[in-house]
């Protein structure tokens, strides 16, 4: 018997986002603007679809040789003056990043936008180590407000509506804004953090590409929070995906023009910083420290298997959720994981295995192969899902009712006269039942799961499909 559903898991968390009449305006608002303006912005680039397969061979490139881009990012760093460490588990990471701070003697750390940070619980760990984090991303800053995750890797508090942040402002800062414009609410946040900002003792950022040939780190932001974030504080700490190299700034500077567009459809984002070591003499600012954490938590098993391995190319851009009919109506949290939408259907499983938790992703995909369209690394994101799938029936994971259900309809397919007679009936019993109102309110027993959202159009009336085709062949004009 499935599980019935509650909040803990996907059945129970898409239910209650589809009953959140304000989450869906909030959803609406961020992604249809974010679709007209890279759909702008792709328009006015006549070599996107070249410099897309470029950014492609770049990757895969560096993910087929990782082992060496790897080797000589580390020496760059190191010769630079970074301290790299490397780790190959979520806990390591957060170990060694705290470890950093506790050496430092911190009590508060400030820390830009980081997925990765997410994906391996760096908030969650430095709670517990007693070190006060202080999210500076305008959205991130949101979300700890609010006390929850992100729900967009671009886009961390695009379930909030302007109403609800407004709210947050006036509970939690000192000094909120008095006019209900964004411009009053970002003065607001910035009174908040300027001053958090120059009291931390540590920087944590994370990293949009790691160059090869400098060991630089390279970070985007549109608020100049990461500068902020890592050029103040004695110490920086970037926690970085092995998957990030590209040998040369030049390469970077490829991928970047994908990646902003693909984001946020603006050529450029207002900051971009490449950070290669720490202060060095005479340079009027910057850390003492500059500390590198090269994460693999799950990447090499990533690289091992053939068939995920394309989900590596991945820059983050979250282009795919935002043009993603499911994600558009379920929002973020409902997946459950660190990263939503297609993106996260393919990667949470590869990152944290496949499991009752997490087979739900894969499923929840119309294939309509939107995303793989606008992917600027051409991720063959449907294959992949459809992939999962596969791995999760050879597995057993599906429930039972869904594998008796399928066996049922293949051992109908292989015997074609009670597949029709099946066929038959069942159109005439769903005309019936419709009682001439073309549609049909609800299903019972396990069809209830797909009436309970939506009509079920009741079948045409006249002969069936099976029936016109066998009329057809019947009478010879085939056409
Ligand atoms: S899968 Fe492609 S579209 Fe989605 S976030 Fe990654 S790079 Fe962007």
């Amino acid at each position: 018997m499935s599980a019935l559903p509650t909040p803990e898991n996907f059945d129970g968390r898409t239910q209650k986002a589809l009953a959140d009449a304000r989450l869906k305006i909030a959803i609406d608002r961020t992604a249809g603007t974010a679709r007209a303006k890279r759909a702008a912005i792709v328009g006015q680039w006549p070599d996107f679809t070249l410099a897309r397969e470029r950014g492609r061979e770049i990757k895969d490139h560096v993910v087929e040789n990782l082992d060496h881009y790897l080797a000589e990012f580390e020496r760059n760093a190191v010769a630079s003056g970074a301290v790299v460490h490397w780790a190959e588990t979520a806990d390591e990471a957060c170990r060694i990043v705290v470890d950093i701070c506790r050496r430092a003697g911190a009590r508060s750390v400030t820390r830009s936008k980081s997925m990765l940070g997410e994906e391996i619980g760096l908030p969650h760990a430095l709670e517990e180590a007693g070190i006060e984090r202080v999210e500076t991303d305008l959205a991130e800053h949101i979300v700890q407000l609010a006390g929850e995750r992100p729900s967009h890797i671009i886009w961390p508090a695009m379930h909030k509506t302007r109403e609800e942040i407004s709210d947050l402002f006036r509970r939690h800062h000192a000094e909120p804004h008095r006019e209900e414009t964004a411009e009053a609410m970002a003065a607001s946040a910035r009174r908040h953090l300027r001053e958090r900002f120059l009291r931390a003792d540590v920087g944590i950022s994370g990293a949009n590409f790691l160059v090869a040939d400098t060991g630089s780190v390279c970070t985007v932001t549109n608020e100049g929070n990461a500068e902020m974030t890592t050029t103040p504080p004695r110490i920086h700490i970037a926690t970085a995906g092995i998957e990030k190299l590209v040998p040369t700034a030049a390469h970077a500077a490829m991928m970047l023009r994908l990646l902003v567009r693909s984001a946020t459809g603006a050529a450029l984002t207002q900051y971009t910083t490449f950070h290669t070591g720490p202060r060095r003499a005479g340079d009027l600012d910057g850390p003492d420290e500059f500390h590198i954490v090269l994460v693999d938590n799950g990447r090499s098993r990533m690289l091992a298997d053939r068939e995920m391995r394309p989900m590596l190319r991945c820059i983050r851009c979250g282009a795919c959720m935002n043009h993603c009919p499911v994600f558009n109506q379920i929002g973020g949290h409902a997946y459950g994981g660190t990263y939503p939408g297609p993106m996260g259907a393919v990667l949470t499983p590869a990152l944290d295995g496949l499991s009752m938790q997490t087979r739900d992703l894969a499923h929840a995909c119309t294939l309509n192969g939107r995303c793989r369209e606008v992917c600027p690394v051409d991720i063959p994101l449907p294959t992949l899902l459809k992939g999962w799938r596969t791995r999760s029936w050879r597995e057993g994971l599906e429930p039972k009712t869904m594998r008796r259900g399928l066996s049922l309809w293949r051992w109908a397919g292989t015997h074609p006269r009670l597949y029709r007679l099946g066929a038959a009936v069942a159109a005439r019993a769903l005309r019936l039942a419709a009682r001439g109102r073309g549609r049909l309110g609800r299903l019972p027993f396990l069809a209830d799961a797909w009436t309970r959202y939506r009509d079920l159009p009741a079948p045409p009336p006249g002969p069936t499909f099976l029936e016109r085709e066998a009329q057809r062949l019947r009478e010879g004009t085939r056409s």
